[in-house]
């Protein structure tokens, strides 16, 4: 019986070195993407140099018909095996006042997030629920869901339900030995933030500085290790000492 990782948004930015992390600690990755295959392919190959074990599973997180189709074909192919990590990243921004927001982008990020997180976390929480190792279950919040984001309304809205659902499933499962956290970045260097006045922003962040995806990677690889098998419906904040 393996232990896999699964690692939503694992072609790009937090989700890459959350994945490059898990291989670090011997875990086989399971590395999901959207679009861009060539960018899971390279995470694949990076990890498979070093020895590592990781394979693709591209699919749309807020497409309920393909999450299901993937982790069906999954299970079927691994039945001795189960994701015992699941690490929920997948996210996209929209930003926009809201008077001028377009409802599409309203939609897709509370989709991707949300609904996402929804869709793929029910289908694996029975197998995780059942083996007496349990699971780890991360799921990636943000500053902007805890203190709200001018200008990301749809975004801000997306991370705090995404929070709730952390806190309310953490005590629906904790009796089987699966623990539930939200971890909340701040301003990482991502394509996600290339975009931004990253000169005039860091001197809003106490450490003057944007975070690192390493450095998110290791709060996810602490949260899923065994020492911290008593953390359950925290949110974790990493963001250079820029609180609310
Ligand atoms: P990023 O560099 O833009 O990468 C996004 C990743 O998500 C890519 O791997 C992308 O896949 C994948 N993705 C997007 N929509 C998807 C979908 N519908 N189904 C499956 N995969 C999808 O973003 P990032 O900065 O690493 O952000 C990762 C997470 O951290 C997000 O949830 C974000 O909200 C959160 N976060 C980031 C920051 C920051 O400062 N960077 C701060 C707070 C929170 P493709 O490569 O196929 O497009």
């Amino acid at each position: 019986m393996k232990k896999y990782a699964l690692v939503t948004g694992g072609s790009r930015g937090l989700g890459r070195a959350i994945c490059q992390m898990f291989a670090q600690r011997n875990i086989p990755v399971l590395i999901n993407y959207q679009t861009n295959q060539q960018a899971a392919e390279e995470v694949r190959d990076s990890i498979i140099a070093c020895g590592g074990e990781a394979d693709l599973l591209q699919f749309n997180v807020g497409n309920e018909e393909e999450v299901s189709r993937a982790l069906d074909a999954w299970e079927q192919a691994h039945p001795d095996d189960y994701i015992a990590y699941l690490v929920n990243n997948a996210g996209i921004r929209r930003d926009n006042v809201l008077f001028m927001m377009p409802e599409q982008d309203w939609h897709d990020v509370i989709n991707t997030s949300l609904n996402g997180f929804y869709y793929v976390t029910r289908k694996l929480l029975p197998k995780m629920m059942m083996r007496k190792h349990g699971g780890r279950i991360v799921n990636m919040a943000s500053l902007s869901g805890i203190k709200g984001m001018p200008g990301q309304t749809n975004y801000s809205a997306a991370k705090a339900a995404l929070i709730g659902a952390t806190k309310a499933l953490a005590q629906e499962v904790a009796s089987r030995n699966v623990t539930v956290n939200a971890v909340a970045p701040g301003f990482i260097e991502t394509d996600m933030t290339k975009d931004l006045p990253q000169e005039q922003l860091k001197d809003l962040v106490p450490m003057k500085r944007f975070g690192k995806p390493a450095e998110v990677a290791a709060l996810v690889g602490f949260i899923c290790s065994e020492e911290a098998s008593y953390i359950t419906g925290e949110v974790i904040s990493i963001n250079g000492g820029l609180y609310t």
